[in-house]
């Protein structure tokens, strides 16, 4: 039988059924509800080495835990603590994973009985974190190749689209599938009323005149932490935003566009459908690329908040 697990990079430990085990030995029945019918809930964090590589700096960890318990809460999915025990668990199972790379965690909460039928009435409730180390999310090049995807994005009428939704990820895959196979790097996905939506796995910002512009959160998008820091580090910066419906020919015309997220971080865009996007130099994208990184990597004392260092024991790796 293939065993898939030995050509990835997890890291030993997994925390699972309530306690820290190998993970290997993180495993669900075939017949799980979550497996059978997407009734499951994840988040994905990041957690940035720091440059004396003795502590782990999990980005806004409350942050995500919160909106894991407000996704599980979408359907039903009992959590197993509140979101200050989730955010314990993280840090638990990072010390005992004690990481020598940046890092990436997946908490993952599902309906785990075996039963036939995809309701949400059912009890069980399952959760789990394991990790792996992450770098970019999408390889090297300079900037992203995007589509505009014959895909829509999930409504929220037919599954909840600000919920980080294990089944709302078929249209992901089906819209990364199609771009990835054109020879894009990207699907941007628009909303059943055809405005824009988001790329797979993150959110978008363009530039128009100098006013950094978003999808609000009506729009049928995740609710995304890393537009959330954006707002922010634009704020501080003095660059005007504007979260309001955007038309696909604006994304043609714009001067800047770049996706966020945990995984792509921010990640600028060269083209879409084949049209260069308007200002290579990208000057806004750069600033606030710029601060970005300062302050996931602990380099801004104004950004602390939004860290939870996790100091790796003395000899644990
Ligand atoms: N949209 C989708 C569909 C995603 O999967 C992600 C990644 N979690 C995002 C947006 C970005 O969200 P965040 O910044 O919270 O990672």
């Amino acid at each position: 039988m293939a065993n898939h697990a030995a050509h990835s990079n997890f890291m030993p430990y997994a925390y699972f059924d309530g306690r820290i085990v190998p993970f290997e030995d993180a495993k669900v029945s075939v017949a799980t509800l979550a497996l059978q019918y997407g009734i499951s809930v994840f988040g994905g964090v990041r957690g940035y080495l720091s440059h004396d590589q003795k502590v782990i700096n999990i980005f806004r960890l409350r942050d995500h835990m919160t909106r894991l318990s407000r996704s599980a809460s979408l359907l039903k999915i009992a959590m197993p603590a509140d979101v200050d025990g989730l955010a314990q668990m993280m840090v638990e199972l990072t010390r005992r994973n004690a990481p020598a790379t940046d890092t990436y965690f997946r908490p993952f909460a599902y309906k785990s009985d075996l039963s036939l039928g995809p309701s949400l009435g059912h009890p069980g409730a399952g959760f789990a974190i394991y990790m792996l180390p992450l770098g970019g999310y999408f390889g090297e090049g300079d900037s992203l190749k995007l589509m505009v995807s014959s895909w829509v994005r999930v409504t929220d009428n037919a599954i909840p689209a600000r919920g980080k939704i294990g089944g709302a990820y078929i249209n992901s895959s089906i819209a990364k599938d199609e771009a990835v196979i054109n020879g894009y790097d990207d699907a941007l996905m628009l909303n059943a009323a055809g405005k824009v939506g988001e790329a797979s796995a993150a959110n978008l910002f363009i530039v128009r005149d100098g006013v950094l512009i978003t999808s609000p959160v009506t729009a049928d998008i995740l609710e995304g932490i890393t537009r959330r820091t954006i707002f922010q580090l634009a704020k501080d910066l003095g660059i005007p935003v504007l979260e309001r419906e955007i038309d696909r020919s604006e994304i043609y015309i714009s001067d800047e566009l770049f996706l966020c997220g945990t995984g792509a971080q921010i990640s600028p865009v060269g083209s879409v459908d084949q049209r260069p996007i308007g200002d290579p130099k990208r000057p806004i994208t750069a600033k606030l690329s710029r601060l970005f990184f300062e302050a996931v990597r602990g380099q801004r004392p104004e950004y602390a908040d939004w860290l939870t260092p996790v100091e790796i024991p003395v000899g644990a790796r």
